[in-house]
């Protein structure tokens, strides 16, 4: 398997979006309402978009209404890293990119109770749709 972690920023840089670069590598956050996902309801699974891990499925997917894909679990929990970030002057939850540590966006507790409370909120630009065959 290809050492995603090794990879130096400007190989990174060569690879991705300028968008892409500052979510996924510097941690930068996509205006909400503009991603490609937030009101994007087809059936499928949600790829990282950096290096091609399964991340989340359509079906945990639900309407925050933040403007940015919110799902109520990972499909693959082990693909999933997260790191406690002060930033901001906030206390958040970061969700990473286990496989190449990625930055994909920060897990809530204020997700639907019925499924679990969490929701997990991540830039579209992190993330790569393939629809059900
Ligand atoms: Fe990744």
């Amino acid at each position: 398997m290809k050492d995603f972690k090794n990879k130096s920023e400007e190989e990174w840089e060569k690879e991705l979006t300028p968008q892409q670069f500052n979510v996924l590598r510097e941690k930068g956050t996509e205006p909400a309402f503009t991603g490609a996902y937030w009101n994007h309801k087809d059936d499928g699974m949600y790829y990282c978009a950096a290096c091609g891990a399964k991340l989340f499925s359509s079906k945990t997917k639900f309407d925050s209404g933040t403007g940015w894909p919110s799902f109520t679990e990972p499909e693959v929990a082990e693909a999933i890293e997260t790191r406690e970030d002060t930033s901001h002057g906030m206390s958040r939850t970061e969700v990473v990119c286990k496989k190449c540590g990625g930055h994909l966006g920060h897990v809530f507790d204020d997700g639907p109770k019925e499924e679990g409370g969490k929701r997990y909120c991540v830039n579209s630009c992190s993330l790569d749709f393939k629809p059900l065959e």
